[in-house]
């Protein structure tokens, strides 16, 4: 049974990083395509103006705590989920079942280039892991149907795209039906921190919630998206204390 909180109007699971690689795992030996998402607090500010995006949201088989945004949300509105599970750390641990079991990875997403680099990092620490195919992240809608096609031609179990948010999340819930993967996780710029090109921020950041500090003095292009953040934490705020 699912065991979700809902952060304004979004059910993301109340799971630990264990339970999270566990289900994945039980989902490579159920049918259907399972979609994971791993909202931070600015993709949940998105599906505060976005419907669609917030629709696919609710409808994903698993939404794990991107953040301490995120995190702290749900500690405000007292319903706390046990720890982040991010992206980029959901994945690493997922390569570790790929390789024991043998799972096919295929990587969707970054500048052409980018998804060979970080297949190559990925079978280094993982060995035994099988890359079934890479494909970069930039084409046209013309173009969606040959990437579908590539994708199933490679017996993929398991799909990660990285097309920042909320495009792939809209390209998974869009293709999802066609796909023949178990699971597709959207990983935003994971790809990029798994070839060595972006670096995740230093342990400290990472433990005392301050990632976004690191990433606003590594990316200051990126500050005006990271508004979100204090406006997601005012929306809570808003939210406990008026219940709407
Ligand atoms: N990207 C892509 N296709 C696009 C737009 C973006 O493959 O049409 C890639 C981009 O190269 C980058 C990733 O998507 O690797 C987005 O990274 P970002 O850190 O912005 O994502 P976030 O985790 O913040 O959503």
């Amino acid at each position: 049974m699912r065991k979700t909180i809902d952060i304004l109007g979004v059910p993301v699971d109340s799971i630990t990083m264990s339970e999270a690689v566990a289900k994945i795992d039980s989902f490579m030996n159920e049918s259907g395509v399972h979609a994971i998402f791993t909202p931070n607090a600015e993709i949940m500010m998105a599906a505060q103006r976005d419907p669609e995006l917030k629709e696919i949201l609710s409808n994903a088989d698993m939404l794990t705590a991107d953040g301490a945004g995120v995190v702290l949300a749900s500690k405000l509105l007292g319903r706390s989920v046990p720890e982040k599970v991010s992206g980029i750390d959901l994945v690493q641990n997922i390569f570790k079942t790929c390789a024991s079991k043998g799972l096919r990875l295929f990587l969707f997403g970054a500048k052409p280039g980018v998804a060979q680099e970080a297949a190559e990092k990925i079978k280094a620490a993982n060995p035994g892991i099988v890359i079934a195919g890479c494909r970069d992240g930039y084409f046209t809608p013309d173009q969606e149907s040959d990437i579908v096609n590539t994708i199933n031609l490679s017996c993929a179990d398991l799909l990660l795209v990285a097309l920042g948010a909320p495009k792939q999340e809209k390209w998974i819930a869009r293709n999802k039906n066609v796909l023949n993967v178990k699971v597709c996780i959207g990983v935003g710029g994971a790809i990029n921190v798994l070839s060595g090109r972006v670096q995740l921020s230093p342990d400290f950041f990472r433990r005392n919630g301050l990632e976004w500090l690191h990433r606003l003095y590594k990316e200051p292009r990126r500050a005006k998206r990271m508004m979100d953040l204090p406006r997601f934490m005012i929306r809570v705020m808003w939210e406990k204390f008026t219940g709407r």
